[in-house]
């Protein structure tokens, strides 16, 4: 293609695409396909000639938008908003059309550069402390756009890590690292976005998952009572991960709180994700749902949700970039020179060494729609949702099941979750509308989000006419049709297992391998920090006797714990919520302990995988001759599955 042709295809794909943003209603908001649908419908290989545009044009058509879900519909209620505005997509093209790869200041200056003004002019509007703006006099902190919330978590947990391993170094100059790693706890509460979780397990650090408060909260008393009782183990706590504006009902951890009680654990890193919700605190009125900022050591919002930027646009802000940077520079020279270098490069500040030039599409939207146009954008959701709470609220048959503050509204039929179920799944099957669950309090919920870009009022009121019309039915078929009902009901396991991806993603503790992650009262273990291997202590994980603790552990090594076999037979189902996956780990492997032959570089340090007799996993360390009962790690549970 050559420009010519590019000027003429690119004005057609304009008109394309506004036709297809001005006529999605008239699409089903879902699209009713099988999986593997494409397939059949696409060759098994690339073409070897070129082939004429038309034709990709018409299959677009003809094969890929029938499997599209269509973000952008007016009945899109799903999830959060998918950001999306015509400033946003011009400024990707640009960047697309420029093509460069920003890792350093030199690779693009001014890829770099306006990355740094675009961060301070968001992080000023979104409120954020002067010590988080690059450009401040004085300041050491700084904001970069990654790819996803998921990453910004995963790099300040790395970060955390760093400085952590770095500190605790130093205390212990003679102590490997990896024993000091096996130490590190990190903590966020159950209704954190499963994100934390996967940042654990890259981060290969504990992760203490805490129960919130009756209106999904995480309190003060609840962490710091963990944090405290995990020393006490000797155990170390390094990162607390906090949101506002959790994905399954937006609600708010207590940060003030939070970070107050933090004030005495000054080592302790403090991440606030506030991927949906932090884009509203360019409101003044909203301000007050940032508060606590100020004991935090980083913060991430997605313009790419909530601020009419496209995928992908996260922004991440630290109060030290020094210490973010450590953790993943892999110059040491650069190092040495951080402090004083007036130019900023980006590779240090995450994961990729390449970039795109992401900061255009938000530069260009915060200058074609200033604060002002933004702020009455979110505005609008906001009413939006207040609308439909009040649609709701009039309806006797059903409750609202969260506090609604900003653009999401969590209600439900009053009756079983099975109900409910049913309700949302025969909606979402129709085509009608398109809404995900999520699981508050343990309850079965359906989430209702204002999404589309320019939703009006006559949306809202349709999406209640949909809800209201399916749930009369639903309700009416109840009554007549008792028979059915018990039949259902011996469904309900399978239905509680095909619940969508976002309730597994999200909130439901279920999902959770109760035999690797529900943790108990931690038992006594080695304070010293010693030598693996050399101080001879035996530490054990051991299922606890009581079931229904309110925490969970997600721990790194329970993959280790689940194929070692001392003979027996270990079957493990292993869920990852995350994941709709299912997996069995066959016992494999021998230990040493019990004779085993296959070698392991834990049986190199002494530590050896056994399993107890309840046939949980074991971590033992061997001692000589020891004096005292093996003190007991916090660890696997196979306590059995709700
Ligand atoms: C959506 C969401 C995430 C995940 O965002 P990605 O950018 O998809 O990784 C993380 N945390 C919260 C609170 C979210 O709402």
């Amino acid at each position: 293609m050559d420009s010519k042709e590019f000027r003429r295809r690119g004005t057609e794909m304009v008109e394309y695409i506004c036709n297809y943003l001005e006529t999605l209603e008239q699409r089903r908001v879902t699209p009713c396909v099988e999986p593997g649908y494409l397939k059949h419908q696409l060759p098994d290989e690339a073409p070897e000639e070129p082939e004429p545009w038309e034709k990709i044009m018409q299959d677009v058509e003809d094969k890929i938008m029938p499997g599209v879900t269509h973000w952008q519909h007016p009945r899109f209620h799903a999830y959060f908003p998918s950001g999306n505005s015509f400033p946003s997509i011009l400024g990707d093209m640009l960047s697309d059309g420029i093509g460069c790869i920003g890792f350093s200041w030199a690779a693009s200056p001014a890829c770099t550069e306006l990355e740094t003004i675009v961060l301070d002019w968001l992080g000023k509007a979104i409120g954020l402390p002067d010590s988080f703006l690059a450009l401040k006099p004085g300041s050491r902190g700084g904001g970069v756009i990654q790819t996803s919330a998921s990453e910004c978590v995963l790099v300040t947990m790395l970060a955390a890590r760093a400085q952590a391993i770095k500190y605790l170094k130093q205390q212990h100059p003679f102590v490997e690292e990896g024993h000091l790693l096996s130490k590190l706890m990190a903590y966020c509460s159950k209704e954190a976005h499963s994100c934390v979780e996967k940042a654990a397990m890259i981060s290969f650090v504990k992760l203490r998952i805490l129960e919130p408060d009756e209106k999904c909260c995480l309190r003060a008393d609840t962490l710091i009572k963990a944090m405290e009782e995990d020393e006490q183990q000797g155990l170390i706590p390094f990162f607390v991960s906090t949101t506002l504006g959790t994905t399954g009902s937006c609600a708010f951890d207590d940060l003030a709180e939070i970070g107050q009680a933090l004030q005495r654990f000054p080592s302790v890193w403090l991440h606030v994700d506030a991927a949906y919700a932090g884009n509203a605190f360019i409101c003044p009125e909203l301000k007050y749902l940032l508060k606590g900022i100020q004991y935090a050591d980083s913060f991430n919002t997605n313009p790419n949700k909530w601020l009419l930027t496209n995928f992908d646009c996260s922004t991440l802000w630290v109060r030290d970039r020094i210490r973010l940077t450590s953790a993943l520079v892999v110059d040491p020279l650069y190092l040495q020179h951080g402090y004083t270098d007036s130019a900023i490069d980006y590779r240090h500040w995450g994961v990729p060494l390449s970039r795109r030039f992401r900061s255009l599409k938000l530069w260009f939207v915060l200058r074609s729609y200033g604060i002002s146009g933004l702020q009455a954008y979110i505005r609008h959701h906001i009413e939006l949702a207040k609308r439909f709470e009040a649609l709701v609220l009039k309806d006797s048959r059903f409750e609202v099941c969260n506090e609604v503050r900003l653009g999401l509204v969590c209600f439900r039929l009053k009756g079983t979750d099975r109900i409910n179920e049913k309700l949302l799944s025969s909606i979402n099957a129709s085509g009608k509308l398109h809404m995900v669950p999520a699981s508050v309090n343990d309850t079965y919920v359906i989430r209702f989000c204002a999404v589309a870009q320019n939703a009006k009022v006559e949306d809202i009121d349709y999406a209640w006419d949909v809800i209201t019309d399916f749930a009369s039915e639903i309700l009416e078929k109840e009554q007549a049709d008792e028979v059915s009902e018990i039949v259902d009901r011996r469904k309900t396991h399978t239905l509680a297992q095909k619940r969508s991806f976002f309730v597994r993603m999200v909130s439901d503790p279920k999902i959770y391998n109760p035999a690797i992650n529900k943790a108990q009262t931690p038992h006594r273990m080695s304070t010293e920090l010693t030598s693996p291997g050399h101080d001879g202590t035996v530490v054990k994980v051991q299922s606890p006797k009581t079931p229904g603790s309110a925490t969970w552990i997600s721990w790194p090594l329970a993959f280790l714990f689940a194929s070692t076999d001392d003979g027996t037979k270990n079957d493990v189902t292993l869920r990852f919520r995350h994941l709709d996956t299912m997996m069995r780990l066959s016992a494999s492997r021998r230990n040493s302990a019990t004779g085993g032959s296959s070698p392991s570089p834990e049986a190199e340090n002494g530590i050896t995988l056994l399993k107890s007799p309840k046939k949980s996993p074991i971590l033992m360390r061997k001692r000589g001759s020891s004096p005292n009962p093996p003190p007991t790690v916090v660890g696997a549970n196979n306590g059995s599955a709700k």
